[in-house]
């Protein structure tokens, strides 16, 4: 990883945390937890019962939370607008309050939280970003994991961590793809199965019975696939053969002549559970499968399992943000589903288009186009 890459990388993800051991994290954690449960006798002195409560008093009632919703979202604009929109915009929300006496209540309480943080000062501005894409969630409920059930009663800690890819137009900056929940007696193959990429929809590619290339698309997300992870100076790679991902990246490197340290680890992805690691947060680790896609993760932070917490269904999807597709080169409207290559009515090979415009080209003139369809956007 050169210099800039790592600048990049430092200022999206912060500076990143010590090592942490999460097998001592473990066994330390549930050590403290045993002696703060014993000293407290039962009693509840940190309960967040009561917070909880008044907040979903509010947030179960659509007008308030709605004039909540609102009044943030006008508040965030108004951020952004600028001084002389502040007044203007102040003045139309405080007006909206005094028609209800609900929110009114709601308001006069909100005004009265002596906090000086609390309140979204213009200054705030300068901290806060408009909203991206990657803000954004497809699926509505967490995504379990079929057959993974956790029933052996010793101390665990959940891992909850982010998947990032670099953006198509500009590959030294990235962006979240994905976010998980693990648990630290689960393997880096365990994590590397769960995250989603349209790269496992790449459609096969074989030869038919008069010699022509063809594609299939697999509509199922397909099993494991070749990979490698890279945690500090070790590539865990994926055992399938002899040669396998990890031993691939040494040759390459060696190769290129690169000055990177890396060697290969003594386990497999499956055979490396997150508890034999030391994992630091806000670090990317990176992950390279399907030839040449390559995801960062960034372990966002490390707890332990709660109670509270599903006993099944680890490692755990809790966001996937909408994936981007690419758009038609013809008509610069339509997500493009066909890439052609080798036609010389286009200005590019290979050239993306929509179904529409592919179909009024008519066919080619030449044997040696191809078409290929591309990975869709269901993952
Ligand atoms: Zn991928
Ligand atoms: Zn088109």
């Amino acid at each position: 990883m050169d210099a800039k890459l790592q600048k990049t990388l430092t200022s999206q993800f912060g500076p990143p945390s010590e090592p942490i051991d999460v097998g001592h994290f473990v066994q330390d954690a549930s050590n403290t937890t045993a002696v703060t449960s014993a000293s407290s006798s039962g009693e509840n002195e940190y309960s967040v019962d009561e917070i909880k409560n008044a907040l979903s008093t509010v947030w179960n009632d659509a007008k308030l939370s709605a004039y909540l919703s609102k009044t943030h979202d006008d508040n965030v604009t108004v951020c952004h607008g600028g001084a002389k929109s502040t007044k203007a915009r102040s003045t139309k929300i405080s007006m909206e309050v005094s028609n209800d006496i609900a929110v009114k209540e709601l308001q006069n309480n909100l005004d009265g939280i002596k906090l000086a943080s609390w309140k979204l000062h213009p200054e705030a501005a300068l901290f806060t970003r408009p909203p991206r894409t990657s803000d954004h969630n497809t699926i509505t409920q967490i995504q379990i994991t079929e057959g993974c059930i956790d029933d052996s009663g010793t101390p665990q800690a959940v891992i909850i961590f982010s998947v990032h890819v670099p953006v198509p137009w500009r590959t030294a900056l990235l962006t979240r793809s994905s976010m998980h929940a693990i648990l630290s007696s689960q393997t880096l193959g365990d994590l590397f199965e769960v995250i989603p990429c349209e790269s496992n929809n790449i459609p096969d590619e074989f030869v038919d019975e008069d010699g022509n290339l063809e594609y299939k698309v697999n509509d199922k997300r397909k099993g494991s696939s070749g990979h490698v992870i890279c945690i500090d100076e070790l590539a865990y790679g994926d055992a399938f053969s002899e040669d396998d991902y990890a031993d691939k990246l040494l040759q390459h490197l060696k190769i290129v002549n690169s000055k990177v340290q890396v060697r290969k680890a003594d386990t497999a992805t499956l055979d490396t559970p997150l508890s034999s690691l030391s994992l630091k947060i806000n670090h990317p680790y990176w992950l390279l499968h399907q030839g040449s896609c390559e995801h960062f993760i960034v372990i966002e932070h490390i707890r332990m399992k709660a109670f509270s917490d599903p006993t099944e269904g680890f490692p755990l999807t809790l966001q996937i943000t909408p994936s981007q597709l690419d758009i038609c080169r013809a008509c610069a409207k339509t997500p493009a589903i066909w890439a052609i290559t080798g036609d010389i009515r286009l200005a590019e090979s290979p050239c993306l288009l929509c179904g529409p415009c592919w179909r009024v080209m008519g066919n080619p003139v030449e044997d040696d186009v191809t078409v290929i369809p591309l990975p869709t956007g269901n993952i």
